[in-house]
């Protein structure tokens, strides 16, 4: 059985632990803060072999170096194609297969937030119970990541074309911990959305709220509900494309006054 450990990083980001149990080896996600997961990988008994980067931001590449220089077993470390992540020495695309032990991982492309922002997908297969998604800057549990440079199409196409596909059952391991925020916002969007009010109370229990999964992700997070009417009737924009965009900078415009 794989085994995801999450280790929180920094203000409010998320770092995680593969581990394939059977063959003792393992990958980390996005290790900034390197030290954590080295001592959660000893604690399992596990050999860190790969660091899976979801993107070039420094709050999530930046301890590549460090932790190249204080793990010695590490032999690749994934980024996107062209995204220039910190001490990348393996470029990967969408539909790559990274093998952790005995686990395959494919790579998505989802780009937006960083033109080679990837996200890694552990579909089921033997010893994986229930799909896994690590979707970074990209899908956060209610919102999505910020465009930066990317287009509205872009931001489609990765949310609701990528990531919403999946099987809803998928568990999604994103990047930070903004669920509250975003899911406030979410309830300004749909305020007659009874899932995302419950999610809220839950998330008020709780100190970490990841996984979601994309199944709750597409009953509560607006960006991946793009060609619902209420969220069309919000953004009063019947183009997905455009609604999600609308949606975008619905939020933005939010944020500023709460
Ligand atoms: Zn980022």
């Amino acid at each position: 059985m794989v085994t995801i450990d999450i280790v929180p990083a920094l203000r409010d980001n998320y770092m995680y632990l593969i581990s394939d149990p059977v063959t003792k080896i393992a990958a980390v996600v996005d290790p900034v803060e390197p030290e954590q997961l080295i001592a959660k990988a000893a604690e399992r008994g596990v050999e860190i072999q790969s660091v899976l980067t979801t993107h070039s931001h420094w709050d999530h590449a930046g301890g590549n170096n460090k932790i190249k220089g204080l793990v010695s077993t590490l032999t690749e470390i994934y980024g996107g194609v062209g995204d220039g992540v910190e001490a990348c020495s393996k470029e990967v695309d969408h539909g790559d297969v990274i093998t952790v032990g005995n686990i395959k991982v494919t790579v998505l492309a989802t780009p937006c937030h960083t033109q080679g922002h990837i996200s890694f997908f552990i579909d089921q297969q033997e010893n994986v119970e229930q799909p896994a998604v690590f979707s970074g800057d990209t899908m956060f549990v209610g919102g999505c990541g910020n465009f930066n440079g990317g287009t509205p199409e872009q931001m489609y196409h990765s949310m609701c074309k990528v990531l919403g596909k999946l099987p809803p059952k998928t568990l999604v391991y994103c990047g930070h911990e903004y669920t509250k925020r975003n899911l406030a916002f979410a309830a300004y969007a749909e305020p007659g959305n009874l899932k995302i009010f419950n999610k809220i109370e839950w998330c008020n229990k709780v100190q970490c709220t990841v996984p979601s999964t994309i199944e709750s992700e597409l009953e509560t997070n607006p960006f991946v509900r793009v060609h619902v009417p209420t969220i069309q009737q919000f953004t009063k924009e019947t183009n997905p494309v455009q609604c999600l965009f609308r949606v975008r900078k619905m939020k933005d415009e939010w944020g500023k006054t709460h």
